[in-house]
């Protein structure tokens, strides 16, 4: 952290505030003092100073950060890619391309349970369907709930796939005693009290980007699930707000190899929510391939026509096949690990 001090600075108070600095955090203190103004150089671990609290000095000119506000998530200090392991052996980060699919909604036992069937038989190797809904209209389904839940269990028990699925409120987490991954969405990537208690549990999270967020803002909202001790965190890159209008969202693809060389946290990519649009879903998930994802999360209804959710981005079960055989061939191609 570089602070620059302004031209007059009490040379008591600089003191004073250098001592209470070096004696709460592990930071040594350079100092140049140049004719116009002294610049102090922070070294050390400097993610936990809070930067307006320096701002703040009456005799701080101006202070920047060097070094990422993110410690754990940060690839400085962990070189090795995080490599999520469930207890029934898949994995996400290994080299591999992971396939969660599944529709956005739970909407019947046949439902989940045939999708399940289908996708399984195409490799995918994940569950994906919402029970909790966040819907941007209240008058709009809101998924089963519980119930949504327990269809989940049972699609898991006739395939074996495990389940990821979305959680909403901290009060909720008791029901999702049998979830395998628990997804957090875009509307809840800040909702940092959600984040503290993920931090706690022993379950990899999924974390999708904020609709307006930045990269470190994503980075940092991973930072908080790790700081609580849980450091199974997989990031998702699911489109950002743009200007562009047709698409639902922009995806941004550069943020996969951004992610990947500032974080050893694996990156999941959704073609579904990006783009809103079910014949982009294969581009943009072969493009994610090529840009370094450790996997796809892919909308799949039976019916999208009749879907209670998003059926306009869902693609049905057959086009899965095909966009599942091309996520293979394009993985072989970029020499990634193909299941
Ligand atoms: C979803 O996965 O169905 C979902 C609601 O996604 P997002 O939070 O990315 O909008
Ligand atoms: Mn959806």
């Amino acid at each position: 952290m570089i602070i620059v001090l302004k031209p007059n600075a009490n040379k008591a108070k600089v003191d004073h505030f250098l001592d209470t600095l070096t004696s709460h955090y592990d930071v040594k203190v350079n100092t140049w003092v140049g004719t116009q103004s002294t610049v102090l150089g922070l070294i050390g671990d400097t993610s936990s100073i809070d930067i307006e609290y320096v701002q703040a000095q009456d005799f701080v000119e101006s202070v920047k950060r060097v070094q990422e506000p993110y410690k754990k998530a940060n690839r400085k200090f962990h070189p090795d890619d995080t490599v999520i392991t469930l207890p029934t052996g898949q994995k996400i980060g290994d080299g591999s391309v992971a396939l969660i699919a599944g529709p956005c909604s739970v909407e019947s036992k046949e439902q989940i349970c045939g999708i399940a069937q289908r996708i399984k038989a195409s490799g995918a190797t994940f569950l994906r369907g919402g029970a909790f809904k966040p819907r941007t209209s209240p008058y709009s389904f809101q998924g089963l709930k519980a119930e949504g839940l327990e269809l989940l269990r049972e699609a898991k028990k006739e395939t074996g796939l495990p389940i990821v699925t979305e959680i909403m409120r901290v009060s909720h987490l008791e029901l999702f005693e049998d979830v395998d991954i628990i997804q957090v969405g875009a509307r809840n990537m800040q909702n940092f009290e959600l984040l503290k208690e993920l931090g706690k549990i022993d379950k990899p999270i999924l974390l999708k980007r904020g609709l307006s967020s930045t990269i470190e803002e994503l980075l940092m909202s991973a930072e908080y699930i790790m700081a609580g001790g849980n450091e199974r965190v997989i990031l998702c890159e699911r489109g950002i707000r743009t200007y562009e209008t047709f698409t639902r969202n922009t995806l941004d693809i550069s943020a996969v190899p951004i992610l990947k060389r500032l974080s050893h946290l694996p990156v999941v990519v959704d073609p579904s929510h990006a783009s809103g649009i079910s014949w982009l879903v294969e581009p943009l998930a072969l493009a994610a391939v090529a840009a370094g994802a450790d996997g796809l999360m892919i909308e799949v209804h039976n019916d999208p026509s009749h879907a209670l959710s998003d059926g306009a981005q869902s693609i049905t079960p057959d086009q899965f096949d095909e966009v599942a055989a091309k996520v293979r061939t394009a993985a072989k191609a970029f020499g990634r690990k193909v299941e």
